[in-house]
């Protein structure tokens, strides 16, 4: 036992001191919201556009990428011939409105989510528990979500919690297509969801289906099935990505652009 003490003295607090404190430090190889620079891109080429495996580029009336399709796969990056995409390290990405996700040329931030209405914000600000539904996810959304939980980043900090009854929850987090089978499961978990109630949309599938778009046997996302309030993209989105967006919607985060600190 007293070893068990000394060791935990000796490794200190291991908890983020993020958003208060320095956000942690991304790999070098993170994929964050990208850029396209509009003058670089040669008059009728569509390269980015072919590449893209999910119909994320439209290269019409200039070029826009909808990151709510988006795998951060970097193929369109590969395709471009006059390196014209390039991808930046900034982890925000969490919009309230899913029209916010289409990224124009030259545009160099996101319209980042604002925070839930003063009635919503006096019910969930200080305590949001939310029941997960993986809806046919591959996994990899789910276990960014439970990096959460780990010492590391402790998302109950905040208030938020995941629960392990829609009847006890504020909202749900979903993650996964909608597959055909999930859709009668999340209709009830949504309806056990008492009001008022949020969804939040996490990951490319959720969002639009990702690869999974147009397939028989899936919706293309939550947005089929439940009205989503919060949508972070990613392929799967990092815990930072999913932690800013959860915080905008709290309003523990402000600023609108700019580094993260
Ligand atoms: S990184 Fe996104 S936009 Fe580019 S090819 Fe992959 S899915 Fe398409």
């Amino acid at each position: 036992m007293l070893k068990v003490v000394l060791a935990r003295l000796q490794q200190g607090h291991r908890t983020l001191r993020y958003p208060e404190g320095p956000a942690p430090e991304l790999p070098s190889n993170f994929r964050g919201r990208p850029e396209i620079d509009g003058a670089k891109c040669p008059e009728g080429c569509r390269a980015c556009a072919e590449a893209c495996p999910t119909g994320a580029i439209s290269v019409t009336d200039g070029a826009r990428l909808d990151l709510g399709r988006c795998l951060f796969c970097t193929d369109c990056r590969e395709a471009c011939p006059e390196q014209a995409i390039a991808y930046t390290s900034d982890p925000r990405l969490a919009v309230r409105d899913r029209g916010d996700l289409v990224l124009a040329e030259d545009q160099r931030a996101l319209k980042l989510a604002a925070a839930l209405d003063a009635k919503l914000m006096k019910l969930f600000g200080r305590s949001l528990k939310l029941r997960q539904v993986s809806a046919g996810g591959c996994n990899a959304c789910e276990a960014d979500v439970n990096v959460l939980n780990t010492v590391g980043w402790d998302l109950g900090r905040f208030g938020i919690q995941l629960v392990a009854s829609p009847r006890h929850a504020d909202g749900l987090l979903i993650t996964g297509p909608v597959t055909r089978n999930m859709e009668l499961a999340l209709r009830k978990t949504y309806a056990a969801v008492p009001e008022p109630k949020i969804v939040i949309a996490v990951g490319a599938c959720a969002i639009s289906g990702g690869p999974y778009i147009g397939h028989p046997q899936a919706h293309d996302g939550a947005s089929a099935i439940v009205p989503v309030d919060l949508f972070i993209p990613g392929c799967p989105p990092h815990p930072l990505t999913i932690l800013d967006g959860l915080l905008r919607l709290l309003g523990r985060i402000e600023e609108k652009s700019g580094p993260v600190s």
